[in-house]
């Protein structure tokens, strides 16, 4: 048996989160796992929501027939008219259920429409740096990775993204929140970006972190400020159940192509062989589509360690979102801090992983004990750092 060319250079480039993993394993051994930090997981260290698990368990209490077999393949048209409802309440867009196709998370949804629009060869605008499973996904469909380095704070920049934009640009991933930078793109942006997509561009909005935002901060609504924008939603993150796989595409009735797009995707979904969502899952969030895990421990864990990482020295701005913070590393060389930081047990992914070296992405999944416990090692490889300079 031989492996694919394509999947061995897949896997090559995915190797920073897999050495991530080997190294934790490996420090755990030589340690104990209380003398290591292990701030590399995307993964939310809390429990669903109460309203979640009562509303799971009301679900299987219903005993509904036919809950565990097929159904149409965007999903159980009620759950979609469900989701349409609280869309159309808060974009004031006529959403109906044929604008929803429920899927396997916000990958799934991604995957779903780039199988549907990409030929070989088209490119799909990633803005640096960026979610690194984006490039499998694209490459997964025959399409090619442009990347656009971001602005200030991390914000797209608009004209990069216009010169960057050919004939063959078939899309472009907007992630606000963001993951691994915590920006979260204002309205103004928004603007400015819908007026240079053109057919048949389309704006693929990631939204999975939309509700975990800080300081009283709204997200503006893409799908009413981007005309040419679909959005893919997962309830991974808002309700802390990402190995549930629950999520959905929305596509606008207002997009020019929205039939066809919807009919595309829906028989994309299919044939990648998700076949359907979570049939008993996409009840449960029918049933509480809003509930969100309580967001205020990871604001309160963003604000400890980017103030003790900045009294150190680090530049470690406050993200507004996601649960990420990206400071920049003492030395321009992100790979060998990362190993500094090893050796203060702290476990981190380099910006580099990301397409963006001179960082690291801090994950506030941490246990705040954990996180407390971290402070001193930072502290360590920083002053090493100023010893050495
Ligand atoms: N997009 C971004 C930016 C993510 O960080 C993730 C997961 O970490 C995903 C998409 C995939 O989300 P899901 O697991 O809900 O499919």
């Amino acid at each position: 048996m031989s492996i694919s060319r394509s999947i061995a250079m897949q896997m090559e480039h995915a190797s920073w989160i897999r050495r991530m993993f080997e190294i934790g394993v490996q420090l755990r051994q030589e340690r104990g796992a209380a003398n290591v930090f292990d701030f590399t997981l995307g993964n939310p260290d809390v429990e669903p929501p109460a309203e979640v698990i009562a509303a799971l368990r009301r679900v299987v209490a219903t005993d509904r027939p036919r809950s565990h077999g097929y159904m149409p393949n965007a999903g159980f048209p009620e759950v979609r008219a469900r989701i349409a409802a609280g869309l159309a309440e808060r974009t004031s867009l006529p959403f109906t259920s044929d604008d929803i196709i429920m899927t396997n998370g916000a990958a799934g949804a991604i995957n779903t429409v780039l199988k549907s629009i990409l030929d070989p060869g088209d490119e799909v605008i990633v803005l640096n740096p960026y979610f690194p499973e984006y490039r499998f996904y694209i490459e997964n469909h025959g399409g090619r990775v442009v990347t656009v380095e971001t602005g200030a704070n991390f914000q797209p920049d608009i004209g990069a993204i216009a010169h960057a934009i050919t004939a063959r640009t078939k899309a472009l991933i907007l992630n606000s929140p963001n993951n691994p930078t915590g920006a979260v793109y204002g309205a103004d942006l928004l603007r400015e970006l819908d007026g240079i997509i053109r057919e048949p561009t389309i704006v693929i909005a990631d939204e999975p972190y939309r509700p975990l935002v800080f300081d009283g901060c709204k997200p503006p609504e893409v799908l009413t400020l981007v005309r040419r924008a679909v959005v893919a939603w997962s309830w991974s993150k808002a309700m802390a159940i990402a190995g549930e796989r629950i999520g959905y595409l929305a596509i606008p009735p207002h997009l020019a192509e929205a039939a066809a797009l919807r009919n595309a995707c829906t028989f994309a979904n299919r044939i990648l062989g998700f076949i359907n969502a979570p049939a008993i899952w996409q009840w449960v969030v029918a049933e509480v589509p809003d509930a969100t895990v309580d967001v205020s421990q990871y604001q309160a864990k963003r604000d400890l360690l980017c103030d003790a990482l900045t009294g150190m020295g680090y530049d470690a701005p406050r993200p507004q979102g996601s649960y990420y913070v990206f400071p920049k590393t003492p030395i321009p060389d992100d790979v060998a801090f990362i190993r500094m930081l090893q050796e203060e047990g702290i476990l981190a992914v380099p910006g580099s992983g990301f397409g963006r070296g001179g960082h690291m992405r801090l994950s506030l999944t941490i246990p705040m004990p954990d996180l407390e416990r971290s402070l001193a090692g930072f502290q360590r490889a920083i002053s090493q750092v100023m010893v050495m300079a």
